[in-house]
């Protein structure tokens, strides 16, 4: 079947005016009501947060918080529950820096990690232990269960996978991870532009995702903990915004989310956040998901019927579907597809450690969004019979 786009929201995105994005899983364009809301609040509401006491400042604080809240309620979570930062790498980063291990050394992770949800543990001092994927490309959670212990403090799971799109069972990641006292970290960046995400009835303790997948602007993102953890949590970084008193003896800190975000925080970008929260949940995430999970099976039959195509990943995979024409090096394969006017990702998509577990050097992959639709398949399969016939 041809999917000519269900949600019709194609012409909202200025940016891929004759051109196939298959790459939103980098990045997601933005819908014209983000850009407005981004240009709006430079180009009207600007100030400071947090310090002012003129009116303006005092609504762009309001604006600031409206912006938490909704970032915090698309997953599940309360108002205070949700700490800004860079992006799920810095959410990552201070959970990985601030938590005290508590005596346990060990984090387990998967093989399907992407390496921000790798590396920040490692930097940290923890000894990373990685469960297996089934054949089908999902976290073992058979193999999760058997090699949880109690040395592990936390196990973090990317909840869908950036390369192979399988998405996680969550609440059975929890399960597991608290049969140990271990906490549940969910890397939630492909997650939440893509399925909806409910952090109170999956159990996990932390979760991480980016704006700028979420059709929001870069250099924001989100990092959800359950408040009493958090509000456990030391500080990570000092300065302005983060204080409760501050002398030369001793200083004492505001409580979470603030106590993480010091300095001047992105305010345009939490304002630009909350307009794209606005108009995914207008959509609906679930009808965002039936749209991808749609096309992902158009694409994959698409494919397979090109023959000399190899697809990873499950036939259920959310929105992503990563591919290698054989004998054909995936950086050529996008090559030939940009000249086309198609655009896929090609490499190891920050996942190292998967592509030794595929036997790859690297794939290419296309990832669907709301805007996607039969037409980007299309152009795709002709692009790959074109890389077919000049590498024939
Ligand atoms: N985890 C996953 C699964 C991702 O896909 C990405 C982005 N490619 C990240 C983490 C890192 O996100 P960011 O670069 O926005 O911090």
């Amino acid at each position: 079947t041809r999917i000519n786009s269900a949600l019709d929201v194609r012409s909202q995105f200025p940016a891929i005016e004759n051109w196939h994005y298959l790459d939103s899983a980098a990045t997601a364009q933005k819908p014209q009501v983000v850009i407005d809301a981004i240009t709006t609040a430079y180009a009207r509401d600007y100030a400071t947060v947090h310090r002012g006491v003129y009116e303006r400042s005092a609504a762009m604080t309001a604006s600031y918080e409206a912006a938490r809240a909704a970032a915090s309620g698309l997953i599940g979570g309360q108002p205070n529950e949700v700490v800004f930062t860079r992006g799920a790498t810095e959410a990552i980063n201070l959970v990985a820096r601030s938590l005290p291990k508590e005596g346990r050394n060990r984090v387990l992770l998967s093989q399907l990690e992407h390496h921000s949800n790798i590396v920040p543990w490692q930097l940290a001092g923890y000894e990373v232990d990685a469960v297996p994927l089934t054949v089908d490309g999902r976290i073992n959670l058979d193999a999760a269960e058997a090699m949880i212990s109690e040395e592990h403090r936390v196990v973090a799971f990317a909840h869908v996978s950036n390369v192979l799109g399988s998405i996680l069972d969550t609440k059975r990641a929890a399960e597991i991870a608290h049969s140990k006292g271990a906490l549940l970290l969910l890397d939630g960046c492909q997650a939440v532009p893509r399925i909806p995400v409910d952090v109170a009835s999956i159990g996990c303790d932390f979760y991480a995702y980016s704006g700028h997948k979420l059709y929001g602007p870069t250099g924001i993102g989100c990092l959800w903990g359950r408040y009493d953890l958090l509000n456990a949590l030391p500080p990570w970084q000092g300065g302005g915004s983060m204080i409760d008193r501050v002398t030369f003896a001793k200083t004492t800190y505001l409580d979470a989310p603030m106590r993480f975000e010091a300095g001047t925080p992105h305010i345009v970008g939490a304002v630009g956040l909350n307009a794209a929260v606005n108009w995914v949940e207008g959509l609906t995430l679930d009808a965002v998901h039936a749209h991808e999970c749609a096309l992902v099976a158009e694409c994959r039959a698409a494919l397979s019927g090109v023959g000399g195509v190899t697809l990873y990943g499950p036939e259920d995979s959310a929105g992503i579907v990563s591919f290698n024409v054989d004998g054909v090096h995936p950086h050529d394969t996008a090559t030939i597809l940009d000249d086309v006017g198609v655009a896929v990702r090609a490499g190891h998509h920050c996942a190292q450690p998967l592509m030794d577990v595929l036997g790859v050097p690297a794939t290419a992959r296309a990832s669907f969004a709301a805007h996607s639709d039969s037409s980007d398949i299309e152009a795709l399969v002709r692009g790959i019979e074109q890389v077919k016939r000049i590498f024939g």
